[in-house]
């Protein structure tokens, strides 16, 4: 029997994510890449701008992680985190507190965004369970997140866009606000949380936290909304006697021109999330940062056990390469990179908020977004290809195509992307 090539057993054998095993959509093989490039099979290089969904902001293939991966991988790979500790996790959790604000001093490493949300979550309810309040279990959250896909971060995103509607029944029931709308701090209107102050007074005494992207919804549609809805949650949350869990899973490191979204509402989460770019895109972790009132309140009982503990909980090997991600990032000009990146982003694609199709063109930070109409889910058969056909790699979703590039990228890179999307938008006009 011959032997199918890679893309004939792939696409026989292998789940991709969000995709059909018995319809698969058109895939590419990548063999390797460098910096913001990507290199396929056929020897083409197309240009990322994807970050491979918000994680490589160094690029790829960085001499600097490389090697520190290498030097790790002689020392120790992995070693059990129950009763044992070792330097790269000690030296990261150091780099975390440092670098998050202030009251942010305990650190529970995960291996993945959607575990450091439901390490979080726990977090939550064990505080109100160790304080006599066992009825404080429910979650208040805004329309249009998106949080991950295990059940309980499932249980907090949007529970109508269509991802995970078929698990309704058996999540837990969580209070839902609309999605923030203000765009800028001086169109604040105290209509814009209305909703989300009525459902916190109202059901303060079941909800243990209030739960959040800040500032950028991302997979949940690629939203953004002003800093001053962060401040007004922070206080009702201290007012309502409520936790605040921050999910900066994929707006950490820099993504939105601060070093975290939150502080440019000049306020700190009671616990945070943090993942995707933590290792520079090179391997999956993440961690739960908590403030001392959320470690005294799980303590109340007496025993401050977190009843969590992943078997590769701070694998030494991400967590290195993490260490040097970071100090690669603070040593950069990442915050003059971000504000190129947002100036060019928005002198290249603003131009096409005048074509028909195109309903919003929307730039924050390192982030692109073109809105559409309608979705361009169904020209999933013709569009990959001719997007890689641009010599980029950029994945629309639903009605959005949107760019969030490594922050290395340069000028006339960042210009074929903003271009690619002029292109793909032009071609999709024509089969209109
Ligand atoms: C990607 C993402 C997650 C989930 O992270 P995984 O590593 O995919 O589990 C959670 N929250 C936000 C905001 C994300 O963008």
């Amino acid at each position: 029997m011959q032997e199918l090539n890679n893309l004939s057993f792939d696409a026989k054998h292998i789940w991709h994510p969000y995709s059909s095993i018995a319809k698969p959509s058109p895939i590419h093989e990548v063999v390797s890449a460098k910096g913001v490039r990507l290199t396929l099979k056929d020897g083409r290089e197309i240009i990322d701008g994807m970050s491979s969904w918000w994680s490589t902001i160094h690029g790829y293939n960085h001499p600097r992680l490389n090697e520190a991966a290498k030097l790790q991988i002689d020392q120790i790979s992995h070693v059990m985190f129950g009763g044992l500790t070792h330097p790269p996790a000690v030296e990261l959790a150091r780099k975390l507190v440092n670098m998050t604000a202030e009251p942010l001093q305990k650190v529970f490493f995960s291996d993945s965004g959607s575990i450091a949300v439901e390490v979080a979550i726990k977090m939550a309810i064990q505080y109100w369970f160790a304080q006599g309040e066992p009825n404080k279990q429910r979650l208040l959250t805004v329309r249009n997140g998106y949080h991950g896909d295990t059940f309980g971060a499932m249980a907090v995103c949007d529970p109508e866009n269509g991802m995970h509607s078929m698990f309704e029944h058996v999540l837990p029931k969580h209070l839902f606000a609309p999605a923030p709308t203000c765009q800028s701090d001086e169109d604040w209107q105290e209509s814009d949380i209305a909703e989300f102050k009525q459902l916190i007074s109202d059901h303060n005494d079941e909800i243990a936290a209030v739960i959040l992207e800040p500032l950028v919804q991302g997979a949940g549609g690629m939203r953004f909304y002003c800093p001053e809805y962060l401040r007004q949650v922070r206080a009702l949350c201290d007012q309502h006697n409520v936790l605040l869990i921050l999910d900066e899973i994929a707006t950490g490191f820099g993504r939105t021109g601060s070093l975290f979204a939150y502080e440019q509402a000049d306020i700190s989460p009671d616990v945070l999330c943090v993942g995707k770019a933590l290792t520079g895109g090179y391997m999956t972790l993440a961690a739960t940062l908590c403030n001392d009132k959320v470690v005294e309140g799980i303590s109340a009982d007496g025993s401050g056990v977190l009843m969590h503990g992943p078997t590769f909980m701070g694998n030494p090997l991400a967590c290195r390469v993490a260490c040097e991600s970071l100090d690669i990032l603070l040593e950069s000009n990442w915050q003059q990179q971000v504000e190129t990146i947002e100036k060019q982003l928005v002198n290249e694609l603003m131009p096409y908020q005048s074509i028909t199709l195109v309903k919003d063109v929307r730039v924050k930070g390192a982030i692109g977004v073109v809105e559409l109409h309608h979705p361009v889910d169904e020209q999933m058969d013709w569009l990959p290809k001719f997007i890689v056909d641009q010599g980029v790699w950029i994945r629309p979703f639903r009605n959005l195509i949107y760019i969030m590039p490594p922050y290395i990228v340069n000028r006339d890179d960042l210009s074929v992307l903003t271009g690619a999307i002029g292109k793909i938008i032009e071609r999709l006009a024509e089969s209109s």
